[in-house]
């Protein structure tokens, strides 16, 4: 039984790189918005977690979220991004456009 009410609260979870598995022991606090864990090596080198790239989905990268840990968030795209990422594919379908020749 966990001691109930610790008034310093010291307890850690254990989590695990996704990538290589490395488990390391951490604040709960730290992590708790995080879908997914990648352990710093993992990150250096490009590792990412194995998730489904869909369209309307977004997959967030954030540094050092527990000093060992970088954090990654798999969500639904809010409004904005989704503008943001409609407005990007609308620019390339202009910057098409225009190497296309002009009218006028
Ligand atoms: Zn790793």
């Amino acid at each position: 039984m966990v001691s109930s009410m610790g008034k310093h609260s010291q307890h850690r979870i254990e989590v695990s790189c996704c990538v290589c598995g490395t488990t390391r022991e951490v604040r709960p606090f730290l992590v708790k918005d995080y879908t997914h864990l990648v352990c710093a090596p993992c990150a250096r080198k490009g590792g990412r977690p194995d998730v489904p790239q869909r369209p309307g989905m977004v997959l967030v990268h954030t540094y050092d979220v527990a000093g060992y840990f970088d954090g990654f968030t798999y969500r639904i795209a809010d409004a904005e991004e989704r503008a943001s990422l409609d407005r990007a594919a609308a620019l390339a379908r202009a910057a098409q456009r225009e190497t296309g020749g002009r009218s006028g």
